[in-house]
Parts: structure tokens; sequence; C-alpha cells
């Protein structure tokens, strides 16, 4: 029987709205309420309140330590645990918080990757309260997310940029909606992510090293049975994933995590998570912890959670699908509406978004460039890694019909006079579904499938608010003077008119037919349309095209310097795991797979010598496998010298493009020669003498 969801618990553990209004006195709450939905500065006496207020409300839950919680550049969340003890001259202690406390730390920031940011003689970082995201306690420690600076006041981190580009996002948005005599209050870009993972015995990720080190596998043949019977996608959830399932819907609801929808994936051993959307930055808040407590949940069920791009190879990766929209008080910008005065509006945005898409294709491309994501994107199981947009068979014919001037004839033979625009209502449900698009409209959000399951999502959202808000600045600046003139017929005629110049510019980037097709790269070249192949190349392309520069500085998502931080990390960060995998296969060569091999050989020799010294001479199949044996040690010994030597070079390299390149390009093909004899081996070599468990044994556990 399902547990039942008693609603004392869902968020039981969060310092939340509900919390706040009961335990603040009436004008801090108030004042706190201004911080939160107004980005108002906070007053001190406000903070020492609110400080206090939490502190009980923590300690009555048990908490004992505070911590402020944040997101350094290696994208992970970080945390320094604080007691709220004060002693006192008598020997006795108070428990004790102050505004100060809550509102800013000072933790140590030289060990976090800062791509050259802050001098290691001023390691000093600050973090400061984001009172936007609710306190919550993990573990008996009250969590206070928090942006995270150096002391000169650059990002440090992902959540500033993150929170920067959603207020660019919402005053360029608010002057758009001017134009329709709309003002609300905010508007708040909205975020529900799919996140895909895997889950396997603890026991056999314990005898992997290349798991352990690098969250993938290094080495493994193919197993006997992939994912080609399709039964795994919904399929029934076997019972200790069951049990695994229902304790982390517990514990996330207990954080007033809106977990949702569960079921297996399409690969053995993969399953997916989704949440309710909510705003942005709670929503990555959110996903950052459902992460850390899948990983800790598994392993009080004897499972080990995967949440690498790709773990296995043979079998499909694991995304995080961002589902995007933008909010005006609570009313979805990305819904067609019911009024032709809506439509418009819709058709403005999402002109806006195609045209931010367009244009900066290349830094989208790039923000979900990593190591790991490298061997999902252009393979034929995740988005193609060229961005394009899909709009469905009815809006990509609205658009069509706009950007050629003709009436538009929907499938239920409508005919629809786009002179007025009056989008039919069918829209939302007509939308089909194309698994290959990287950016889809999906009836009243676009979903970006191109992120891999471990990054942090703030970097492709960033970087979606702020190119979103490049355009709605343009669209403002084409109709402000038309809209002043108050004549509402000239304003539409406009409005149409800028619609099409605007989509004619960027229909190359909209696609809605199969992005795995071989013909599609041929296509998008001649369209112009960006294609990537590797992290090197995509990051280098988009961090030094002055466009992208330029527009991030404009907004106030990241100054130059901040940007060339984010660029130096990025290549950093991937050299850095190449490095590491080519030196975990190495060492499981060497330590692991070449004395396994040994053993093996020197068993059939001897049996083979038996057999000669009983039987006058040896067998077929003895000679046949000692020979194949040993010379697959020699081609493992020759690959593991090579790719060893290599490597070296490599990671001496002082500059980190060349460095970064040199990974991409001699690096992973020596770490392919390597990997492909022992794969060789595997296959060959007796299962009670191979060192570690194998794909079929890891993949079809019960
Ligand atoms: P799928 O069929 O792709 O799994 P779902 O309908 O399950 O799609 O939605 C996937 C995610 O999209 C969920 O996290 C959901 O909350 C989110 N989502 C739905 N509507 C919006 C919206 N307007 N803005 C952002 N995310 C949304
Ligand atoms: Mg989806």
């Amino acid at each position: 029987m399902p547990k039942k969801v008693s609603s004392h618990k869902y968020g039981s553990l969060v310092f939340n709205d509900a919390v706040m209004q009961e335990r603040l006195p009436k004008p801090t709450y108030k004042e706190l309420k201004r911080v939160i939905d107004d980005n108002v500065p906070l007053d001190i006496d406000v903070a020492n309140e609110v400080a206090h207020a939490m502190k009980e409300w923590a300690v009555e839950h048990g908490a004992t330590h505070y911590t402020h919680w944040f997101q350094p550049l290696n994208g992970i969340t970080s945390e320094k645990h604080d007691a709220f003890l004060t002693p006192k001259a008598d020997g006795t202690a108070l428990l004790a918080f102050s505004g100060k406390e809550l509102v800013q730390g000072e933790p140590d920031a030289s060990s976090f990757p800062n791509g050259g940011l802050r001098a290691t003689f001023e390691a000093r970082g600050y973090t400061a309260w984001d009172p936007t995201s609710p306190a919550f306690i993990k573990d008996e420690v009250l969590c206070i997310p928090t942006a995270f600076c150096s002391y000169t006041g650059e990002a440090l981190d992902k959540k500033t940029p993150l929170l920067r580009s959603m207020a660019a996002v919402d005053k360029q948005a608010k002057r758009v909606l001017a134009l329709f005599g709309k003002h609300p209050r905010r508007v708040v870009p909205s975020v529900g992510n799919e996140q895909e993972y895997f889950l396997i015995k603890e026991e056999d990720y314990a005898k992997r090293m290349d798991l352990v080190i690098t969250g993938r596998t290094l080495f493994g043949a193919a197993p006997a049975k992939g994912q080609e019977l399709e039964e795994h996608y919904f399929g029934a959830i076997r019972p200790t994933v069951n049990e695994f399932m229902k304790e982390l819907d517990d514990e996330l609801w207990k954080l007033g995590i809106p977990a949702k929808t569960k079921h297996n994936e399409v690969a053995p051993c993969q399953h997916e998570l989704a949440p309710i959307f909510e705003k942005a930055n709670v929503a990555i808040d959110h996903n950052l912890l459902t992460m850390e407590l899948m990983k800790l949940i598994a392993s009080h069920h004897g499972l080990t959670c995967l949440q690498h791009e790709k773990p296995f190879e043979y079998i499909n990766g694991s995304g995080k699908h961002d589902n995007w929209s933008l909010s005006a008080d609570g009313e979805n910008l990305l819904d067609p509406g019911d009024t032709p005065e809506e439509n418009l509006r819709f058709l403005i945005v999402l002109t806006c978004i195609i045209a931010a898409v367009d244009r900066h294709q290349d830094i989208l491309r790039a923000i979900c460039a990593t190591c790991g994501n490298d061997h999902r994107l252009g393979g034929h199981e995740a988005p193609p890694a060229i961005i394009s947009i899909f709009l469905g068979d009815d809006l990509g014919g609205i658009v069509d019909a706009i950007i050629n001037g003709k009436p538009y004839q929907s499938h239920q033979r409508e005919t629809m006079d786009l002179g007025v625009p009056a989008l039919p209502d069918f829209l939302k449900d007509t939308t089909d579904r194309n698994r290959t698009s990287p950016f889809a409209f999906t009836g009243n959000k676009f979903e970006f499938r191109m992120c891999g399951s471990n990054q942090n999502l703030s970097d492709a959202n960033k970087v979606l608010d702020t190119i979103v808000a490049e355009m709605f600045d343009e669209c403002y600046h084409a109709l402000k003077d038309v809209a002043a003139g108050g004549d509402r017929h000239a304003f539409k005629d406009a409005a149409m008119a800028w619609i099409k110049q605007t989509l004619t510019a960027h229909q190359r980037i909209i696609f809605n037919g199969d992005g795995y097709a071989f013909e599609w790269e041929a296509e998008a070249e001649r369209r112009g349309l960006v294609n990537c192949k590797n992290t090197p190349e995509a990051v280098c392309r988009a961090y030094e095209n002055p466009a992208n520069v330029e527009v991030f500085e404009r907004y106030g998502v990241l100054s130059p310097t901040e940007w060339a931080s984010r660029y130096e990390v990025k290549l950093e960060q991937y050299a850095k795991l190449i490095n590491i995998e080519a030196n975990t296969m190495v060492y499981m060569a060497r330590h692991m797979y070449l004395p396994a091999l040994m053993r093996y050989a020197r068993d059939i020799m001897r049996t083979a010598l038996n057999s000669k010294e009983l039987l006058g001479e040896a067998s077929n199949a003895e000679l046949k496998l000692a020979r194949r044996i040993n010379d697959g040690i020699s081609r493992i010994s020759d690959a593991t010298d090579a790719l060893e030597e290599l490597n070296a070079r490599v990671r001496a390299t002082a500059d980190m493009k060349e460095r970064a390149n040199a990974c991409a390009d001699e690096v992973i093909p020596a770490m392919e020669a390597l990997r492909a004899p022992v794969d060789e081996m595997e296959a060959l070599c007796g299962r009670d003498y191979w060192p570690v468990p194998s794909y079929n044994k890891m993949l079809y556990y019960v």
C-alpha cells in the first residue's frame, strides 16, 4: 500500500511562508515579504528578528548547527557547519544566531574553482543570503541558501548570475508587457526539471574503481542484452527501487520539494524523477538537494545512485530536461491565451525566444558541454549537438504563414486570418512531441533537453533568461513609440510587422523534423547552424564570441572578468576530468586487468602442459585461447604505456585551451585504444578471473 502524504509532513523541515507568518511579528513578516517579492534591500533589524525566529524554529526541529549553503563553480553544493553555540563567562552556553550571521558568511574561498578570479592572498569569500529560496533543515543543520562572492564582489558561484539573470528578464519582460498595458509586479522564470539517474547495487559499485572515481565505467564489454527489447521504459518498478523511491519522496516532501512523477527510463536500471515546476532559483536549489538525497537514500537500500551522463556504454545515458516558461504574477506568458490581444503577446514572446535561441545558439550549446555530456550529445539517444527549435505542426504552420504573409489553415481546416492574431485553442493539445529536438515547444513551455543529468541547471537558465531579456529589450525599443501613440490598430500592425521581420531573420533555427536523421547535419550546415562536436570546441567558440560577452555584461549577469573565469573553469574542469579518467584507466589496466589476464593465461597454459603430458598433445582450444589472451595482454600493455605517457604530457601543458583540445583530440582516442582490447579480453576471460563486475551483472540485478 502506498504511504499517504499527510499534509503536516509536507514542508515540515522548511522555514516557509506559513512558518514565517506564524513566527514573525507582523511588521517584520511584511518587511521580509517585500524583500522576497520586490527585491528591496534587507534591514539589519529585520534580519535580526528573522534570524532569531529561524533559530528557535530550527532548534525545536532538532537542529544544532547552521550553514550557508552555496553552489561554487564546480556546480555541487557546499556547506560549512557552525554551531548555534555561544559560550558564556559563567561556563554555560547560549544558543544564538544573529541577523549578521544569517545575512553574511565568510568561508575561505581558496579551495574552490574560481578561474583566476581571486588571488590566493585574498582568500576570503562571502556568502550572502538568498531570501527568495527558503531555508530548510537537513540532517540537524539549518541550511540557508546563499550566493557566494569574492571580496571584490565578483560572483564565485552559480546562483549569483542566475539571480541576476532573473532580475534582467523580469525588468525587460515588464517593459514589453507595459506596451500591452499590463503591469505585473514580477515576471519570474519557472523551471521544472526531469532528473534521470541509474541505480545499481552498492556491492557492484564498490568493486568498480572507474565508477567510484569517475562516475562512469571506463571499461566493460557489451551486455548480452541492452535496451533493444524496450521493456524497461515505464515498466514495473522493482521492489528495491520502489522502496528507495518511497523513502525519497517522503524526504523530499518534508523539504517542501514537490516530487511528482517517477518512472523507469529506457535503459535497464535507469529511472526518472520530475517535480512540479517552481520559481527558477528554488527549482534549482531543490534539484541539487534532490540529487544529494538520491545518493544518500540509495545507500539505505544497498544501492548506489549514478548521476553521471553516461555511466554505461551501449545503453542510453542520463539527461536533465529543463522545462522553462515565464510567469507574470502567475500568468504563463507562454500560454497562447484566449483573446487576440493575448495571442499577439504570445506571438511576441515566442518570437523573442526564437530569435534569442538562434542568435546565441553557440552559448546554449556550450553551457551544456561537459566531459560527461559529450558522451550523450550527438549520440542517437539524446538531442543532437546542433541547437534547433521544434514548434510542432500547428505552431510551426502559424509561423510559416506569418513569414509568408498567407492565411493559416489549420489541420482542422479552420482558416485563420493572421492580420488579427487569433490563435486556435487546439494549439496546446496538438503540439506533438518530438523527442529528438533539443529545444521543443511543449504546449505552454519550452523544454531544453540538452542539459546533462549531473549539471547544475543554474547555467542553462542564466543563459536562457539573459538572451531572452536581450530580445525583449529590442522588441520594446522597436514598438515603444507606436505604443505611446495610443492607436491600438497601429500598434497591432507594427507588432505583426516586427514579428514577421524577426521570424524571417531567424527561421533557420526552426526544425520540426527528425534530429537524429543523418541528413539533418548537412541541412543544419547549409542553414549555418552551429555544430560543435565536443566540449573544447563548443566552449572556445562560445566564450570567445564578443556578442555573448557583451550581452551578459549589458544585462548585468556576468562582467567580462566573471565571464573569463567561467571560460577558464569550464576548460579546466574538462581537462582535469579527462586526465583523471586516463589515470584511472592506466591504474585499472596495470593493477587489475593485466594481472587477472596473466593468471588466466597461466592456468590455460598449465592445462595445456598437463594435456600434453598426459594425453600427448595440448588441445586446439587451449592453444588458441592461450595465444589470444597472450596477444591481448601485449596489446593492453602497449596501449597502457601509450596512454600513460600521453596523459602525462598533456597534463603538463600550461595553456588550458591547448590542454583541453589535446584531451579531446589525443587523450580520448588513446583511452578508446586501451578500452578496446580490455573489453575484447573480458569477453574471453573466465568469469571467476575477471576482477570487476560485468555489465551483465551490474545491469541485471534483482
Ligand atoms: P514530460 O511528458 O516531458 O515528462 P511533464 O508534463 O511531465 O512532461 O512535465 C515535465 C516537467 O515540466 C515537470 O517538471 C512539470 O512541472 C514542468 N512544467 C509543466 N508546466 C511548466 C511550465 N509552465 N513551466 C515550467 N515547467 C513546467
Ligand atoms: Mg520531458
